[in-house]
């Protein structure tokens, strides 16, 4: 059984109040670990050593020897690569080539912010004064100070660096709150920490839940000076709320129900095949994945049965199957809200393509979070499948007749994430990508992501943008400095 505790201040610790709570395997509901839950004196110790950590050790170091210190921690992390992929494949139950392709990406957050802090000028202005002697204005960058980090679970270790690593490069102590069902790579990040000689207190980790828990206890202490939220929109809100308090800074990226816009000049090849990793990679549980298609009608037909093709030949199994390409879902709760979508479909009228249920598994992981990938048609624009965010493996493809539409039908959604736009006609690729109404428009792709542009979503899928140097505008104070000549 897998002992999994809190890191506070450099130190593996349980909470002070001894809680614990299990952790499940997605693949069969086993129980494989112990969590310490973290109660509000093991946060406020975590806070205390992020504001000690900022103000001592963490600011005295040169810029050039934290960049250095945050290179030696991806470097750190890909020489543990097999343990930081074992533990996020054992937390989620994903395939291993999943859970290395995110392994990477968590690794590279560290350099890629790195480099933007070392790299990135800041701002000069001059002026002219009523002497005529004239001032000058430049901007500082500082750090905010310790920055409250909350995670989900479908993407830990990346979703979780991506914020932890502009925050450390920024020079900010952070408190870690990851997801109750994805504890391990979290912990596992304090040891590469501590190898590489990060200082104690630069990074914490407290585990528990949302409210009345960790969550809460992170999102309202005073000595949070911002936080970073990844998850879904109502959990959002409560932060938000939350954050009012103190006028503390967030950054928000939440939910989306996604649309592939499929014109009928699409490579037909490559529309299905990047349709298909946007509807099913990490069996759908991918912020920005596709759940909504919009197909141009004369291409439908032929769409429809390609994608369905794709989908009866998708390997599902444990991360032990070297073929397996989809795995299960994070948790039975989590199975229980996408099979209610499932039967939801079916209620108002839907054509089940393919799949539409729970998945027979053999032994002991029929007891696990397994369900069919699943294509409807047929259901109007008013469906409860084509509106909720449902993050399962699902999709439902709709015909469409003009551009204008696709693209109203599109934005008639409270969320605006993303979107993936597939066609050989250059001009309408740009038009489209330019009226969609998401924060990230891939065109003939699909998450494909260089960190240095800007990722956020609009209307209910968040605020802010975080990469490349619009982190820097979370992630530190930007101050004024004029000077009279
Ligand atoms: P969730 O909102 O249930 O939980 C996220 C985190 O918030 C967890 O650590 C949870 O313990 C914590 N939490 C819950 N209530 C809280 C509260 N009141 N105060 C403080 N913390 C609280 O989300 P989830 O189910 O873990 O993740 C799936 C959701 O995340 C989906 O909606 C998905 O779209 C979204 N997501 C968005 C992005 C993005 O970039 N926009 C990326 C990945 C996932």
């Amino acid at each position: 059984m897998l002992q999994i505790r809190n890191f506070i201040d450099g130190a593996f610790v349980d909470g002070a109040e001894g809680k614990t709570f299990a952790k499940r395997s997605p693949l069969d509901n086993r129980v494989i670990g112990e969590v310490a839950e973290a109660g509000r004196a093991d946060v406020d110790r975590a806070v205390a050593a992020g504001r000690r950590a900022v103000k001592g050790p963490w600011k005295k170091l040169k810029l050039e020897d934290r960049v250095d210190l945050l290179y030696a921690l991806a470097d750190e992390m890909t020489r543990r690569f097999d343990d930081f992929v074992a533990a996020e494949s054992s937390d989620t139950g994903m395939p291993l080539a999943t859970a290395r392709h995110m392994c990477a990406r968590g690794a590279a957050n560290f350099k890629i912010f790195a480099d933007v802090v070392k790299n990135v000028p800041s701002e000069f202005f001059e002026m002219a004064t009523p002497d005529g002697a004239g001032a000058i204005n430049y901007a500082l960058r500082r750090p905010v100070g310790v920055v409250g980090v909350v995670c989900p679970w479908n993407a830990p270790l990346l979703l979780m660096t991506w914020k932890v690593g502009p925050a450390l490069a920024c020079g900010d102590a952070v408190v870690v709150k990851p997801s109750e069902e994805t504890p391990q790579t979290a912990a596992l990040l304090g040891e590469a920490m501590n190898t590489v000689g990060i200082p104690a207190g630069v990074y914490n980790v407290v585990h528990g839940f949302g409210p009345g828990s960790a969550g809460e206890f992170v999102t309202t202490h005073p000595g949070i000076s911002a936080i970073t939220f990844t998850g879904e929109t109502r959990t959002g809100a409560a932060i938000m709320k939350a954050a009012a308090d103190g006028a503390r800074p967030v950054s928000l990226e939440m939910g989306g129900k996604n649309t592939a816009i499929i014109f009928a000049d699409a490579d037909l090849d490559k529309a299905v095949e990047g349709t298909m990793r946007s509807c099913f990679l990490n069996t759908g549980q991918v912020c920005l994945g596709t759940e909504r298609v919009l197909v141009e009608r004369p291409f439908f037909d032929t769409f429809v049965a390609a994608l369905k093709d794709a989908v009866g030949k998708l390997k599902i199994g444990p991360p032990d199957d070297p073929g397996a390409a989809m795995g299960p879902l994070i948790s039975l709760e989590h199975r229980e809200k996408v099979l209610s979508y499932y039967r939801k479909a079916v209620e108002e009228g839907a054509n089940v393509v393919i799949g539409g249920r729970a998945l027979e598994m053999p032994g002991e992981l029929n007891k696990g979070a397994w369900v069919q990938p699943t294509i409807w048609t047929g259901l109007p624009d008013t469906a409860s499948v084509w509106n909720d965010e449902i993050f399962g493996p699902c999709c439902h493809i709709s015909p469409f007749d003009t551009e204008e539409e696709a693209i109203e039908r599109a934005n008639a959604t409270q969320y605006g994430l993303s979107s993936a736009i597939w066609t050989r006609d250059l001009a309408r690729a740009h038009r489209v990508a330019a009226e969609v109404e998401a924060g990230v428009v891939w065109v003939n792709s699909w998450f494909l992501r260089d960190l240095r542009t800007a990722f956020g979503g609009m209307k209910n899928s968040g605020i802010g943008r975080e990469g490349g140097v619009h982190s820097l505008e979370f992630y530190t104070e930007l101050k004024n400095v004029c000077v009279k000549l």
